[in-house]
Formats: C-alpha cells, structure tokens, sequence
C-alpha cells in the first residue's frame, strides 16, 4: 500500500454504493485519478463538506498495486469557490473549463501549470464579468501548457505564413490555420479578423482576459475554431460547450 498526499481539484463524482463516492481528481503533484472515498456521503470528518465539485483541497490517497482506483483517504477543502454555484452562467463556465482538464490531460501524469491555470479561472469566473473572451483565452493556454500550442501564424499544410485571403480555415487535425491555397470545404472557416483575435488571445496571460474584446460574429468563429482544434485532440465534442450555447441563445 502507497500513501501520499496532494493538492487536489474535484472534477467530477458520483455516487457508489450505499454511501461512498467516486471523485475525480486532478492532483497538482500526481495529475488525474479517480478515487473511491469510502463512506463519502456519511462521514463528515474526513471529508467535511469539501467534496463538491470545483473544490481544492489537500486529498490524501492510497493506491495498491496495480489498480487504477486508489482510494481517498480524506479531502481538506481549502477553497471551496461558492461563487461558482451561484448561477447557471458561473456553473456553466466552471463546468466546461472542469470538463475540458478532464478530457485533455492523461491519467497519473502531472501537469502543475494545469492545475494552477484551472484555481486561477475558477477564481475569475468568481470575480469577474462571464465574457467569452475569458473562454478563448483559457482554451489557447490550457492547450499551450499541455504542448498542442496552435499554430496560427504559418498553414500547417504548406509552411507559408498564411495572407488571410478567402478559404482560409483551420484543420483541427493538424493543429493550426491552412491558408486559402490549402483550405478544404471541411475545413472550419476563420477569417482574418478571427484569426488575429486568436493570435491576440494567445498572447495574453488570462488574467489578462478583459484586455481581449471581440465582436460576437468574431468570437463566434474564434469559438468554432477552439472546438475544432479541441475536438481533433480529445475525439469528441464536449458536453458543456451545449449547454453555455443555449445559455447565450436564452440571453437577451
Ligand atoms: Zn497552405
């Protein structure tokens, strides 16, 4: 039996058995695992009130052999973020941001900046204005810390630095623009302005969010282009990019 303990994120859980949880982590020091936290949903000692979704704490685990579920000891919640509950719009943000660590990074491998990028927008989504520019740029330095950093600069086909001319896309599968010469029909369309927005976000540090303003028909292929490279990575769409779309479509 292996003990040891770690900063830890709550990403997701679920219920097991009569009155256990199984939670998904991510580790500052240890990555992603998930563990069964015997007695979850009775025991307040051990897990105070700090197993709810978005909380950072300190977990102290177990593993045996070979498994792949360790076991949760007790989680110390640190910070709680109650802000982010407090309505949908905050859920839905912290709740894509949540999904996407999950998808992107691989079980039992550390990634210290991923971790700290994620306290840091669950903390701006507590205190600043929801705006998706605040999206685009947790996207381009997530994909950044965990080495798929786009290429938005030369075509990822043919090497030339792209001329923002008609036909202009993204391949997803090749992480970056291909310029009008190489642009397919199933290629997702960015045009100059959207292309330039995403280079401007790339830029940033995501404190830096609100120095980022795009009009919505930029954003809306800024956002379409995040997807594509985002998708080609993880196989699939994510759940909660539905769900922040209908939330914007019910916004007046
Ligand atoms: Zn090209």
């Amino acid at each position: 039996m292996n003990r040891f303990s770690s900063a830890a994120i709550v990403l997701g859980a679920s219920n097991y058995a009569e009155s256990d949880r199984i939670v998904t982590m991510l580790g500052r020091e240890v990555g992603k695992l998930r563990a069964l936290a015997r007695g979850a949903r009775r025991s307040t000692r051990r897990f105070g009130a700090g197993l709810g979704l978005f909380s950072v704490g300190t977990a102290e685990l177990s593993e045996k052999g070979s498994s792949e579920l360790l076991t949760l000891d007790s989680f110390d919640c640190v910070r709680g973020f109650p802000g982010l509950t407090a309505d949908l719009g905050r859920i839905a943000y912290a709740g894509y941001g949540a999904e996407l660590v999950r998808e992107i990074c691989a079980w039992r491998h550390p990634e210290p900046s991923i971790f700290d990028l994620l306290v840091e927008f669950f903390s701006l989504i507590e205190t600043d204005p929801l705006r998706p520019e605040l999206l685009r740029v947790f996207e381009l330095r997530l994909l950044q810390e965990h080495g798929l950093r786009p290429e938005l600069e030369r075509c990822v086909r043919c090497g030339e630095i792209v001329q923002d001319e008609a036909g202009q896309g993204v391949d997803g599968s090749r992480g970056g623009v291909v310029c009008g010469r190489c642009g397919l029909a199933r290629h997702c369309a960015v045009d100059g302005e959207a292309r330039r927005a995403l280079l401007e976000a790339q830029s940033l540090p995501l404190s830096d969010h609100r120095a980022l303003d795009l009009a919505p028909a930029v954003n809306r292929q800024a956002r379409q282009a995040m997807a594509a490279l985002i998708e080609a990575q993880i196989g699939k769409p994510l759940q909660s990019v539905a769900f922040i779309n209908k939330l914007n479509q019910a916004a007046p």
